[in-house]
C-alpha cells in the first residue's frame, strides 16, 4: 500500500499508509481529530535508473546554462580521405 502525506492545520504533516482506493477519502489527524487534507508533492526519484537520472540532470542543466560549443559536433578534424585508384574517378558523383 502506498504512503500518503497529510497536513493537519494544528499538528503539521504526517504520513499514513492507505490503500489506493481510499486515497481520496478524508483523513482525520490521529492527535487532535482535525480534518487533514492530502499533500501532493513531486514523486520520489530514488528508484530511477542512474543513467536516466544523469540524462535528466544533463537536460535540466543544458536548459538552464547551455554549454558553449566551439566546433560543429559530429565532424572530425581529419579531411575526407582521397583515393588514388583510377577506377574511383569513374564513379558517379553526388
Ligand atoms: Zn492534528
Amino acid at each position: 500500500m502506498p504512503t500518503y502525506t497529510h497536513r493537519c492545520p494544528v499538528c503539521g504533516e504526517f504520513d499514513r499508509i492507505r490503500p489506493l482506493s481510499a486515497s481520496g477519502a478524508p483523513v482525520t489527524c490521529g492527535d487532535c481529530g482535525a480534518a487533514a487534507p492530502r499533500v501532493f508533492r513531486a514523486p520520489a526519484l530514488r528508484g530511477v535508473d542512474p543513467g536516466l537520472r544523469r540524462a535528466l540532470d544533463a537536460s535540466g542543466a543544458s536548459a538552464d546554462t547551455p554549454s558553449v560549443v566551439s566546433s560543429v559536433p559530429g565532424r572530425s578534424r581529419r579531411a575526407t580521405p582521397v583515393t588514388r585508384d583510377p577506377r574511383h574517378a569513374r564513379l558517379p558523383r553526388p
